[in-house]
């Protein structure tokens, strides 16, 4: 009986849109990150932890790589981007089948930098009717950079996957396992109620407006058997703020009930959502209000 085990941390890298999440959640076998089809979904850095027999997988599902760096929020996601990458075991790039773009070339460009094994994964497979021609593609980004493997993916129906994960814990170095068994990640309830929220709005909400709102949970207690959550969503401009609201209040009405049914899910308990706009002025040009936040630390 040997009792060698393998540990490490994988950066999931790749533009917005490629399907970053939602390749987290199929390798974690459950819903973490948050997913949509709207890029710059995920804001945060979070780890999720997937624990086998001999080896424990530690992820870091990055936001995107944004070129644009007009403002303080774009930055700081950038410098987040960025700080993950240097410190892992190994780097998976997400790229999506057939579908190279300009913010491809800026995430090579940013891990020509990278001296750990990078995995290539080209994603939504799914989409390709005639699987022929990916081995161009494929053999046109093999070019752009040394890779230590390239797996076809779809993150959405689970193909390749398990081979996937299989080359991702031969890379890992021997060490204990750095969280406890059935710890699936270190962030706080708190976290996942807001990122549902934020969710709920991207999927309600036309176009842009998501990205310039933020949620800050005001309260979280339990009281009997229901959980009381008060949650704070901040806007940039009062026009803003009648658009969430909606006539009567009936757009906020459909966010937090559908919201409310996903958290009760995810907390298994009954839950009290109240939910409550106002505006914060240009609050993603100002580094001084993302920290207020807690967005930046
Ligand atoms: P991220 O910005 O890279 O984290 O991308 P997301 O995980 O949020 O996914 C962006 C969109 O692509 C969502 O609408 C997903 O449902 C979709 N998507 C992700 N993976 C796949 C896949 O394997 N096949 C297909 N057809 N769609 C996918
Ligand atoms: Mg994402």
């Amino acid at each position: 009986m040997t009792n060698k085990t393998v540990c490490g941390y994988v950066a999931i890298v790749g533009r917005p849109n490629v399907g970053k999440s939602t390749l987290l959640n199929g390798l974690l076998g459950q819903k973490l990150s948050i997913t949509a089809p709207k890029p710059q979904t995920t804001r945060y850095r979070l780890l999720g932890v997937k624990t086998n027999e001999n080896n424990q997988i530690i992820y870091v599902d990055t936001p995107g790589l944004h070129q644009n760096k007009r403002n303080a929020l774009n930055r700081h996601l950038n410098r987040t981007a960025v700080a993950s990458i240097e410190d892992v075991d190994v780097v998976l790039w997400l790229v999506e089948a057939l579908q190279w773009r300009e913010e491809d070339d800026y995430v090579k460009l940013v891990l020509e930098r990278c001296q750990r094994p990078v995995i290539l994964g080209v994603n939504k497979i799914d989409k390709i009717k005639n699987k022929a021609e990916l081995l161009p593609y494929l053999q046109e980004i093999a070019l752009k950079r040394p890779l230590t493997d390239v797996f076809p993916l779809s993150a959405y129906h689970g193909d390749n996957l398990p081979e996937l994960e299989a080359k991702i814990v031969n890379l890992l170095p021997e060490s204990v396992f750095l969280f406890p068994r059935d710890q699936i990640t270190d962030r706080s309830s708190r976290f996942f109620v807001s990122e549902i929220i934020r969710e709920k709005l991207i999927r309600h909400l036309a176009a842009e407006l998501p990205y310039r709102l933020t949620v800050e949970i005001e309260h979280f207690s339990t009281e009997k058997n229901l959980i009381h959550i008060g949650a704070m969503i901040w806007v940039e401009k009062s026009s803003q703020k009648a658009i969430v609201i909606g006539r009567h209040g009936q757009q906020l009405k459909v966010i937090g009930e559908s919201a409310r049914q996903d958290i009760e899910i995810l907390l298994e308990s009954k839950i009290f959502l109240q939910l409550w706009v106002k505006v914060k002025e240009k609050w993603s040009r100002s580094e001084h209000a993302l920290q207020q936040l807690g967005i930046k630390s």
